[in-house]
């Protein structure tokens, strides 16, 4: 009955060999690269949702006219933007 498995060699842990970071865990052996793999992730999860936003910058998506022309035009791009906020918080809660 192991639950957990290593993040980097796939190995599969009992509980009291199993080292836990962010919701990944790793063998003993692995629990530094883990934790760096975790937060090389976590950044680059950041920096996308941060590009992603920059297309909303300066622009006009409030009820005006010309706001909900922005919008339609940029439908897809919300939505990508929401899906991705999405995607922050499951990796939050660690189940990515
Ligand atoms: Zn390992």
């Amino acid at each position: 009955m192991s639950n957990y498995t290593c993040q980097k060699c796939k190995a599969k842990l009992k509980a009291n060999e199993a080292y836990e970071y962010r919701g990944a865990f790793a063998c003993a052996e692995h629990f530094d690269e883990v934790i760096e793999m975790r937060d090389f992730e976590r950044n680059q999860i950041a920096e996308e949702e941060h590009n992603k936003t920059k297309v909303f910058e300066g622009l006009d998506l409030t009820d005006s006219s010309i706001g909900k022309a922005n919008r339609k035009l940029l439908k897809r791009h919300i939505e990508i933007a929401g899906k991705e906020s999405q995607r922050l918080k499951t990796y939050e809660r660690g189940d990515l």
